[in-house]
């Protein structure tokens, strides 16, 4: 199993997990012609998806797939709430997520998260024994998400803010009190206290995204990961919004 990035951060999402001739696309907040540009990069015809997975009905994350979906007929996969709140879109082959589901090769177990929207989720993709988990959108780590997210290959979580930057930053005072608080992103040392309490042995990729343009920096980043994972061989990488993340593998190599 691998998996990349179309981009990452609060001007669109889009993960692709791909195992033997599945391909699936976990969100998609880009516009159609710039997510089959993006799709493009890593190799990818839009015809060649089985599926999209949607987390949550934010449009950084919903905001092209109803397009992408109905243009090329693809099933869309999502939780109860998340239907609720798009309901404006007809989709033929809408599936509303309930617990653990397949994809051709591909298992996903989808994962309630702290988040404020209205059913939000997150995935863990499992495939010949190889665990992924994607954390995109959370605001606070709950037991659930610890528990759901160990016993992983590889693992692609928000590092989203700095707690000083979001708050000496230009956000107005609504929009640092829903980013910083229990259901918004984490900032940098929620991320970092994540990564430690579900890293084992097993864990040999950390990447780090939807990394905020405005309240955070890459070098940020990278010391919050260094100090989590002090010591350790696991690589780190910090996805981008523009160029996202290339292929990365899951299983060991
Ligand atoms: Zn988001
Ligand atoms: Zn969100």
């Amino acid at each position: 199993m691998r998996f990349a990035s179309l981009g990452s951060g609060s001007r669109g999402n889009g993960t692709v997990i791909s195992h033997h001739d599945t391909h699936v696309l976990l969100d998609c907040g880009f516009g159609y012609r710039d997510a089959v540009t993006r799709l493009a990069r890593l190799g990818l015809e839009p015809d060649a998806l089985a599926a999209i997975v949607v987390t949550h009905e934010h449009s950084d994350h919903w905001g092209g797939v109803a397009a992408l979906a109905s243009k090329h007929d693809l099933p869309v996969y999502a939780s109860r709430g998340t239907w609720i709140e798009v309901r404006g879109h007809n989709l033929s082959h809408a599936v509303e997520m309930r617990g653990a589901f397949q994809v051709g090769d591909i298992s996903v177990q989808p994962v309630t998260v702290p988040h404020d929207a209205r059913e939000p989720v997150q995935c863990v993709f499992e495939s010949d024994g190889q665990r992924l988990g994607v954390l995109s959108d959370l605001g606070s780590v709950s037991q659930a998400v610890v528990a759901a997210f160990k016993e992983l290959d590889a693992l692609s979580v928000e590092f989203n803010h700095d707690r000083e930057m979001l708050w000496a930053g230009p956000y107005p005072e609504f929009l640092k009190t829903r980013v910083g608080g229990d259901y918004g992103h984490l900032n940098n040392g929620q991320a970092a206290q994540l990564v430690q309490a579900v890293q084992d042995p097993r864990l040999h990729t950390v990447v780090a995204c939807h990394v905020s343009e405005t309240n955070n920096t890459p070098e940020l980043v990278r010391d919050a990961l260094d100090q989590a994972l002090n010591g350790s061989t696991i690589e780190r990488i910090v996805a981008s919004q523009a160029d996202g993340l290339d292929w990365m593998n899951v299983g060991q190599q």
